[in-house]
């Protein structure tokens, strides 16, 4: 089999190998699959360009280089089969020099690529009350174009590696070049449902975006996000497809209404299986409709993948909690499978002396509280005018209350134990906070609350020290400060609802305390905590490879060979938490975990992974779908579940 088998048809030159060259060195058998470059056509090429230096000594032949060249800037000299480069064509994007296996490519000169387009960004006269969208998108076809020229259409798109859905970027991207937004969408929603949600939420810069090749050549990467959104707002995502194929005829529960409950319950219905769906809370969403504020995410696209599930023949049940309102045998006994969808929603509440305290709330209950009163038009005294709120938190759920904060017109400062560059907060979100007023304070803790009354009233703070992104901050001596408050959110993140997940199903939960490690932000954006014995996804595994992957400081290309099979990780690697990842990835893991039920309970998104990433739940629920259709599991007497267990 070839090493370079398409990833899409986009790939491949017609779908078989037609370069002896590079099947000779490959040893691929001749007329196998394989990879060719297809060099951009209609590149806006400039006068400027890089110079490339191939080192004839070192050079193999083995043209990893030249089918990875974007632009057919590199060929093989075949008599003497070394690469050869033409340096006119070079635009400097590196990704040469990146995988040469033998280190035989050196790239100089400039990186030649033009300036990113980003719309301007929107000011409020008084954000008081406003539930309007901050970050905005393209508004016309121009400024989209040229964004979309920016991409290389790159024939191993590492884009892809960073997005946890693994969206064919490029192909979408190119659509949009062609102006065909229809095609554009059609490509987006082979991977994914919520593109107009996964457009405004997804941390870019740690995911596709991060991984883009110019980003990892040190330019500014194409703007994936913006450009996904411009087919998002532009196009209505097209509605569930009834199919009647390999579902008809099963039965299905889905627990959860949040992303990885809705891209099972798309998958399932398109395949004709009969969906029911759960959920605890009174409004369908899930983390959407009480995590996100809206001006982050506004209700429309909130609220469309429920609207067109319903439409598709979704049965949902709100208020009805697994547990509590119905049990899973009973669950069991109505349907074939069981999805368990349900997410990470519990608070993180450290053991902070104070925080029993009047006037001390979580971040859930607030934000979904606020939300609601923004939404009627409502004002919230608590945090309103003349509030002084302390948040506990420094990531994007902290800089999200800090934000409702304002718009009812408390002042609001954010403590953050972590160093600002090491602090898992998306840059934009950090930036937009400051620029409302929010006061944000990194290497700062907090050692205890006191109150008045029962009624907190004040916070001790003590100052911390972080050097490095792999050890905990130090916490540092010296007289406490003293600041007054009158209200103290926690906004520390989420845990699996454990009561759920360990007595019904049994599952290996991730570590729940998590700030005993701090790996990398980079890869760890999926939540995925470092050590963790936890068993979990592939879909996040491939993510996190591929980050750790684009992220990687090595040059050698063992890492080209590594996703051949032919290698184990280096050096660098197998001394890292990552190895443990490796390992699981080596052995085919599945997507989603089945549970002790056998193939009938499934779990997936943040359920089985912690908090994530709103498109790597989504991706994970589509592949607990997938796996049920493929098992097709049936009602039968349940093997064992809680009761049985219980009788034991
Ligand atoms: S730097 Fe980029 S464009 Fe230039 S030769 Fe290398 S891969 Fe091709
Ligand atoms: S889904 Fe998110 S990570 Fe994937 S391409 Fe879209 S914005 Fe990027
Ligand atoms: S988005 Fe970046 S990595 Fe992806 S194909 Fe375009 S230039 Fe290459």
């Amino acid at each position: 089999m070839c090493l370079w088998e398409p990833r899409h048809e986009r790939d491949c030159g017609g779908g078989w190998c037609e370069n002896e060259g590079i099947a000779a060195s490959h040893q691929v058998p001749k007329g196998a699959p394989v990879m060719i470059a297809q060099p951009l056509t209609g590149f806006d090429r400039t006068p400027e360009h890089a110079f490339v230096h191939i080192n004839r000594e070192r050079c193999a032949g083995c043209q990893e280089c030249i089918i990875r060249c974007p632009t057919g800037a590199l060929t093989l000299d075949s008599e003497n089969w070394i690469a050869q480069a033409n340096d006119n064509l070079c635009v400097g994007c590196r990704q040469c020099e990146r995988v040469c296996p033998f280190t035989a490519v050196a790239v100089t000169g400039p990186v030649v690529v033009a300036a990113r387009q980003e719309p301007a960004p929107l000011h409020f006269d008084s954000i008081l009350g406003e539930t309007g969208e901050v970050r905005q998108g393209f508004s016309d076809w121009p400024h989209a174009l040229l964004e979309a020229d920016r991409c290389l259409n790159c024939p191993d798109p590492t884009c892809m590696e960073g997005c946890p859905a693994h969206n064919d970027i490029p192909g979408f991207i190119s659509a949009i070049r062609e102006r065909n937004l229809e095609k554009s969408h059609e490509i987006l929603q082979e991977t994914s449902i919520l593109p107009d949600v996964c457009s405004r939420v997804c941390d870019q810069s740690v995911q596709c975006e991060g991984a883009c090749s110019w980003a990892l050549a040190g330019e500014r990467p194409v703007s994936i996000g913006l450009l996904e959104r411009f087919v998002a707002d532009n196009r209505t995502v097209p509605a569930v497809k009834r199919a009647w194929k390999d579902g008809h005829g099963l039965s299905v529960a889905v627990v959860g209404s949040g992303p990885a409950g809705c891209a099972a319950a798309w998958e399932l219905l398109q395949a004709g299986a009969t969906v029911r769906m759960l959920e605890k809370d009174a409004v369908p969403g899930g983390v959407l409709q009480w995590g996100i504020p809206s001006f982050t995410l506004p209700d429309a696209p909130m609220r469309r993948p429920i609207e067109a599930l319903l439409n598709a023949g979704l049965r949902l049940q709100t208020s009805c909690s697994v547990g509590r309102d119905i049990s899973l045998d009973a669950l069991l006994a109505d349907n074939d499978a069981v999805i368990l969808a349900h997410g990470a929603s519990q608070p993180i509440v450290p053991p902070i002396p104070g925080r029993e305290l009047d006037g001390v709330e979580d971040a859930r209950e607030f934000l979904e509280r606020g939300k609601q009163a923004l939404r009627d038009g409502r004002s919230l005294p608590e945090v309103g005018a003349g509030a002084h709120v302390l948040v506990l938190g420094g990531g994007n759920t902290a800089m999200d209350v800090a934000r409702t904060v304002r718009r009812f017109g408390g002042e609001v400062t954010t403590v953050e134990w972590m160093d600002e560059r090491f602090a898992r907060v998306r840059p934009d979100e950090l930036e937009e906070a400051r620029g409302e007023g929010v006061t944000i304070r990194f290497t700062t803790t907090v050692e205890r609350l006191a109150g008045i009354d029962g009624l907190v009233c004040s916070a001790l703070l003590r100052r911390t020290r972080q050097d490095r992104v792999d050890r905990l901050p130090k916490v540092l001596g010296g007289v406490p400060e003293r600041v007054i408050v009158s209200r103290v959110i926690f906004a520390l993140g989420y845990r699996v609802d454990s009561e759920l997940a360990v007595d019904f199903v049994n599952l290996p939960l991730p570590r729940i305390d998590q700030s005993r490690t701090i790996p990398d932000r980079r890869w760890t954006a999926s939540g995925i905590p470092s050590k963790s014995p936890a068993q979990v996804g592939s879909q996040a595994l491939r993510r996190e490879v591929g980050l750790a992957v684009a992220a990687s400081p090595t040059r050698g290309g063992w890492w080209v060979r590594f996703r051949s099979g032919s290698t184990k990780p280096n050096s660098f690697f197998r001394t890292t938490w990552w190895q443990t990842l490796w390992r699981r990835q080596a052995a085919g893991g599945l997507a989603a975990a089945p549970t002790s039920y056998d193939d009938r309970v499934w779990v997936a998104g943040d359920a089985l992974v912690g908090p994530s990433t709103v498109v790597g739940s989504m991706a994970q629920g589509r592949e607990a779908a997938r796996a049920v259709l493929k098992m097709r599991p049936t009602r039968e007497p349940i093997p064992f579940g809680p009761s049985a267990r219980r009788a034991n």
